[in-house]
Parts: structure tokens; C-alpha cells; sequence
């Protein structure tokens, strides 16, 4: 291993976050494990392994190139696109017995003229706007449904919620509640096709919202121990799954005016003790982190001072005691009494810790323990 820019993933907590969470749904519900994105940066093939062997047979992905990883890896179950696939790429759907999202009724249309009888569930947008036939348009719904029944292997349909992690807004509660109810009258109208696979909830619907329809809550976040939104509180015991280490290259002195990384945008007010870090934007370190962000050393917060380079960044150790050249730094996780999460860390630059684990590089190595 290269003791450089690492991330440590506990096998043992996704098993834990998979099982709390579905101690919490409804009890008729089971759970689509959604490990697209290389699982959010935590590594696809791993972790659909060990939840298989933990007894999920469902999972998402978001498209093809991810569907086929998880078929050579040894995953046997359903595996379902919940994006687009190229017309000239339904082969492989085919071919590795993949279930592909029906994104549209024009979309539906050219898979049935490329004569692929794929494995597919139709997407029915209930208010996000995003894919799916609109369910205020029953009969149409109904009729299309019906239509790649007849000529695909349909086995079901499926909605997407997109404020069911806004709890304190009651317009939103109510979003959520009429997309759910879109959702299922659009179900009645399709009953007697008896399609198995009928699913509305995210990690979020799932914990949050009631839906006896649902066959499963397709679990993203919460998997990996992230919050579907920084207020929000997860069931006790859900723990982020990674941590980000890297170590300090390099230690020096800074006297007071110098400057500190590119643009010269950091001066020193004090004399200061600067400690190197080498991991970068190229590592997935957002470079909005610049002169915001922290990390952990011997239990305490080292601020970054000066932008994040490609490949480095420099903190400020003058007050944490008894740093050393190549001691182990927290980038997200724990040291002592301090924890840096994902979401912590997407709260400084405003965004969400969605994105900064699935930024987190390829060059960054993942290393599983038990
Ligand atoms: C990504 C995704 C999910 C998972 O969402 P989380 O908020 O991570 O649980 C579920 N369904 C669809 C359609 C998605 O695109």
C-alpha cells in the first residue's frame, strides 16, 4: 500500500447501516441496494459482494459499463439501470440479463424497433421532471405500460421522490405524499398486469415516509452512513462507512507576511507552523476547501491555509502539539474526540457529502478491513 492518499472501508458498518436501516421501513418492504457511481466512491464491486452475501439480491446501478462490473464481480440478482442506455448498447443488456429503465415512450418505441426483448421497468415521473412517463396522465401511462408489456419483458415501474429528506417544510411533506399518491394511482391503473417490482422510496421515503405500495426502498446514502440532508438525524448506529486518510509530507516554519500556495491568497499573521499534505483536487479534495476546510491531527483541527493544489495542500499545525513528518492525517472520519464527515465537510463549501464521496479519485487506494 502507498501510504500517500488512502480511504479505509469497514465492511462490518455496511453490513450494520444495511441492517438498521431495514429494522426501520416497513416490515413488507425489502431493500434495492443503489451502488451506482462505484457505490458513491466506496467501490461497487466490494460492496454489492458483501451485502449479496448478506442477503440483498437487488441492486442499481446507472448504466451499462456498471451493470456489467457487478456480472463479472459475481453478482447474481437483479440488477437495474435506473438511467439511459444507448439503443447500440442494448446487446449487452441482453447478454449479462440486465433490467433497463424506460425512460420515455419515444425511448420505449426505438428499443422495441431495435428488437431487443430486454428485462425493463418503466420509470413514472410523479413531479421531478427529471425521466418517466407523467403520471398526470393516467390512461397514457396505462396505455404505454401496457405497450412494452406486450413487447418487452416488463416486470414493474417505478417513481423517484425528490424532497423526501425535507422534514421541517410541510409544502414539501405534502410533495412527497402527492407524488407517492400519483404514484399509485398510476399503479391501479396497471393492477392486473400483476407486476412484481412497484417502487417509489429512496433512502429517505424509505425512513420518512409511509408506502405500503412499495416493494422496496432503494437504499443510496444511508448505506454508506450519510445524511440525505445535513439536518437530518439517521437511526442510531448508522456510522459512515469510509475514512480518508493521507499523511504530512513535509513540516516548516512561516514567518509573519509570508505567503502560503498559489495566488499568494493566504498571508501569515503570526509566525506559523505549516504541515504538507500530499492529496489534491486531482484526489477528489475539492479545491473549494481553499482557505475553508480542515483536518485532523493528534484529535484536533488543523485549518487549510492557501488553495488546494492538484496533488497537495497545506494546513496550519501551530497550535496542535507533537506533529511529526509522516504522521497519519484525518481527512473524513475520526481522530480522538473529532469527527470530519462527508456531510460536515459538504456543509463548508455547500454542497452535499453525495458529492464528496463519489469525487473522492481513482488514484485514491480503497482498502477494505473486516
Ligand atoms: C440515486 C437514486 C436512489 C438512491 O438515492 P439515495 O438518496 O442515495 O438513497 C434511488 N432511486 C433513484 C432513481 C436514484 O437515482
Amino acid at each position: 500500500m502507498l501510504r500517500r492518499s488512502w480511504i479505509e472501508i469497514s465492511k462490518r458498518q455496511i453490513v450494520d447501516n444495511y441492517l438498521l436501516y431495514k429494522a426501520q421501513i416497513n416490515t413488507n418492504q425489502k431493500v434495492m441496494a443503489v451502488v451506482k457511481a462505484d457505490a458513491y466512491g466506496h467501490g461497487s464491486p466490494i460492496v454489492a459482494k458483501i451485502l449479496q452475501e448478506n442477503g440483498v439480491y437487488d441492486f442499481a446501478v446507472s448504466n451499462i459499463n456498471e451493470a456489467v462490473e457487478l456480472r463479472n464481480a459475481g453478482i447474481r440478482g437483479q440488477i437495474l439501470i435506473l438511467g439511459y442506455t444507448p439503443v447500440e448498447s442494448l446487446d449487452m443488456v441482453e447478454r449479462y440479463d440486465i433490467t433497463q429503465a424506460l425512460i420515455s415512450e419515444e425511448y420505449t418505441d426505438d428499443i422495441i424497433a431495435s428488437n431487443h426483448r430486454i428485462k425493463c421497468q418503466y420509470a413514472i415521473d410523479t413531479g421531478m421532471n427529471r425521466i418517466g412517463l407523467n403520471s398526470d396522465r393516467v390512461c397514457d401511462c396505462s396505455l404505454a405500460i401496457r405497450k412494452a408489456k406486450t413487447y418487452l419483458k416488463l416486470t414493474g415501474i417505478f417513481s423517484h421522490l425528490c424532497v423526501a429528506d425535507s422534514l421541517d417544510s410541510e409544502a414539501d411533506s405534502r410533495f412527497t405524499e402527492k407524488q407517492i399518491e400519483k404514484f399509485r394511482i398510476v399503479a391501479d391503473s396497471v393492477k392486473d398486469l400483476r407486476l412484481p417490482y412497484v417502487h417509489i422510496l429512496n433512502s429517505a421515503g424509505g425512513l420518512w415516509h409511509n408506502d405500503s405500495l412499495s416493494c422496496f426502498a432503494r437504499l443510496g446514502i444511508v448505506l454508506y452512513g450519510l445524511k440525505p440532508d445535513y439536518v437530518n438525524l439517521l437511526p442510531a448506529g448508522v456510522r459512515p462507512v469510509m475514512n480518508w486518510k493521507s499523511v504530512i509530507s513535509m513540516i516548516k516554519d512561516v514567518d509573519v507576511g509570508e505567503n502560503i500556495g498559489y495566488g499568494r491568497n493566504f498571508t501569515a499573521d503570526r509566525p506559523m507552523i505549516i504541515a504538507t499534505i500530499p492529496t489534491g483536487y486531482a484526489d477528489g479534495y475539492n479545491r473549494m476547501l481553499s482557505n475553508k476546510g480542515y483536518v485532523l491531527i493528534n484529535g484536533k483541527r488543523a485549518p487549510i491555509v492557501g488553495r488546494i493544489c492538484m496533488d497537495q495542500f497545506m494546513v496550519d499545525v501551530t497550535d496542535i502539539t507533537d506533529v511529526q513528518r509522516y504522521d497519519e492525517v484525518v481527512l473524513l472520519g475520526k481522530s480522538g474526540e473529532e469527527e470530519l464527515t462527508a456531510d460536515d465537510m459538504a456543509r463548508i463549501i455547500g454542497t452535499i457529502g453525495y458529492e464528496i464521496v463519489c469525487d473522492i479519485g481513482k488514484r485514491v487506494q480503497r482498502i477494505y478491513l473486516e
